[in-house]
């Protein structure tokens, strides 16, 4: 996978606009700016100083209705999937919501329109500033892959803090990190270790630790919204 561009198909890019809606909560001023793009003048969009909500008519209704919360939230995915948006048009919103770069593009797999959405990767760079590994909730991210390549590994240091719980289906459910032998989530991360200054964090399983951290962030907008100065300018 190119970590510096994602190739998303429509279906692939209006999930991942509603995992941004859903993830980040309401963004008031970029869903002005989405609605706009989507319905133009024919919506009517007011922000409320100082409120997460929006009051919104919907073209040819003329009444003004205040969403906040998990149903402006709900409200906003509706529009994005219910707008049945054309590649170009996709790619707008896709560059609204990501902050970044997109564009069409023929997706080689299938021959069908795209969207490639540049993450900005290039220019991260991590400070070691351990606040990920300290602050964010990674609890429920350790994949049942992660779980299997650390026993492949036969690395019983690691998995003896993972949890695993069953889920209504019946499947193993795994959450990190959980003090062994306890229900007690430890914190901060167990494998975190100071580095040579005060300021910096070092991770002792770095080469295998699990996808989540690997990953972390996946975007310059990811880094904003979390809190990672990886993008700041030195
Ligand atoms: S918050 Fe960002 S810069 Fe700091 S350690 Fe995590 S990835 Fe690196």
């Amino acid at each position: 996978m190119d970590p510096e561009r994602l190739v998303l198909n429509p279906e692939q890019a209006l999930n991942a606009i509603c995992l941004d809606f859903r993830g980040y909560g309401p963004q008031p001023m970029l869903f002005c700016e989405v609605l706009r793009a989507i319905h133009g003048e024919a919506m009517v969009v007011r922000r409320e100083p100082g409120s997460e909500g929006l009051w919104i008519a919907k073209p040819g209704s003329g009444k003004m209705r205040h969403l906040e919360g998990a149903e402006l939230v709900a409200f906003m995915c509706d529009q994005v999937r219910g707008a049945r948006l054309p590649p170009e048009r996709l790619a707008v919103v896709s560059r609204q919501v990501f902050q970044t770069a997109c564009r069409v593009v023929t997706d080689p797999a299938t021959d069908a329109p795209a969207i490639a959405v540049d993450t900005g990767m290039a220019t991260f760079a991590c400070r070691q500033c351990g606040r990920c590994c300290r602050h964010l909730d990674y609890r429920d991210g350790i994949t049942e892959a992660d779980v299997a390549r650390l026993r492949a590994l036969d690395r019983q240091d690691i998995l003896e803090w993972v949890g695993v719980a069953k889920g209504a289906d019946g499947r193993n459910v795994y959450r990190i990190w959980v003090e062994p032998g306890t229900n007690r989530f430890a914190v901060p991360c167990p494998f975190l270790k100071r580095g040579p200054t005060a300021d910096r964090w070092l991770c002792r399983i770095h080469a295998v630790k699990p996808e989540i951290c690997r990953h972390y962030p996946v975007s310059r907008k990811h880094a904003a919204m979390t809190g990672c100065p990886g993008f700041d300018r030195r």
